[in-house]
């Protein structure tokens, strides 16, 4: 030190690494309105008809068992995952949530002076990611609120080490097709990691999708990364996993905490994977009441991205008193929390989870009257 002052005491302050303070933290969905006993809640995609019981068996029976830790490598759940998708368990990763998946490829492969791509209504967590480890986040822009491979393309530099793609996407809903994800992966240098964050792949029915397994069964820099918070409506046990090529799961496997999966949680997945038929029913109950919902907010004026996810995304007049700000105050005053979207880059939308059917009528009633319409 060449001063010859005395440090203030707020100049001794630890001071985070550069990018951090940067970050917009995380705002889940609302879950509570103040007054209101049976709240409808649709902003945080959490599936319709809630986890299997047999996952909520599972939990239960471990409670006396919580003073163990868990099993490091979720030997279980992986072997469950690999024999219910055809996969290698070693190439098997399992996490704390997918989250906890984007921080970790993030934070292995990019570092101050690396960008992170993405496109331009891309999931939060990638910049929140890049940005911790010091990365610059970079967007490209859509095409009809969809992925443009293009775009992602032109946006490659010499500094890209990750490219983030969730398909579908959240919050727009829309998919790439295998074939336009194969043609994204053919155009990135070998040396970037293609991340393809398929968190609602099970709610996907078009014959033109694919999730990840294939791309990342030949190639060295893909991974697919899946979650249980979605259709099997584990969100609160966090558990996710990725399907990755032997030199990515060995980096992951390097870098995770040691016991980074609760063992409630590899318990209930294990279970929540094993009740085949009642993931089929929530599927099958999402199949009716994405189209029901699109259709009756679309009747009511309201501009829909054809989604294939378990959400819809509905865009807003911005005529005073109309606007998507002021729907989410009138439902939320009926006891209905969906998403604003302004952080998105969408200020005119609301993100509406696909409920159960008295949820959905609710919530279809409630916009109609709130425009006027009945
Ligand atoms: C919900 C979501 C996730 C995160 O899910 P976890 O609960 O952390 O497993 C990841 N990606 C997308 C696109 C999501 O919508």
């Amino acid at each position: 030190m060449t001063s010859t002052e005395t440090p203030s005491p707020e100049s001794r302050q630890p001071v985070a690494r550069p990018g951090v303070l940067d970050i917009a933290p995380y705002v889940g969905g609302e879950s509570k309105v103040a007054g209101v006993n049976r709240v409808i809640r649709l902003a945080s995609n959490e599936g319709a008809l809630g986890p299997s019981p047999k996952a909520i068996e599972a939990y239960k029976a471990l409670s006396g068992e919580i003073h163990r830790y868990p099993d490091g490598g979720s030997a279980a759940l992986r072997a469950a995952l690999a024999g219910r998708f055809g996969l290698e368990a070693e190439r098997i990763v399992c996490s704390g949530g997918s989250d906890e998946l984007i921080t970790l490829l993030t934070r292995a492969y990019a570092g101050p002076g690396d960008e992170v791509l993405y496109s331009q209504h891309g999931f939060l967590m990638y910049p929140i990611a890049a940005m911790g480890v010091g990365a610059t986040p970079v967007t490209a822009p859509e095409t009809n609120l969809t992925t443009n491979v293009d775009a992602l393309l032109a946006a490659v530099t010499e500094r890209t080490k990750l490219v983030f793609v969730a398909n579908p996407n959240n919050p727009t809903g829309t998919y790439l097709s295998a074939a336009e994800m194969a043609r994204l992966h053919a155009g990135l240098p070998s040396h970037v990691v293609l991340v393809i964050d398929a968190a609602y792949a099970e709610y996907v029915g078009q014959h033109d999708y694919e999730p990840g397994i294939e791309l990342v069964r030949r190639s060295t820099n893909t991974v697919m990364t899946r979650t249980f918070s979605k259709i099997y409506a584990l969100g609160g046990m966090r558990v996710g996993w990725a399907y990755c090529p032997d030199n990515i799961a060995d980096v992951l496997n390097r870098l995770r905490n040691p016991f980074n999966v609760n063992a409630a949680g590899q318990a209930a997945a294990v279970a929540a994977l094993e009740d085949v038929e009642f993931a089929e029913a929530s599927r099958a109950h999402n199949d009716k009441w994405l189209p029901w919902t699109s259709e009756g907010l679309t009747r009511l004026g309201l501009k829909l991205t054809p989604s294939v996810g378990n959400f819809v995304l509905a865009q807003f007049p911005e005529t005073t008193g109309h606007s998507a700000d002021a729907a989410w105050d009138y439902l939320k005053s009926r006891g209905m929390l969906t998403r604003k979207m302004g952080s998105y880059g969408l200020p005119n939308a609301l993100r509406i989870t696909i409920g159960t059917g008295d949820e959905m009528k609710a919530v279809v009633d409630a916009l109609s009257q709130f425009l006027g319409k009945s």
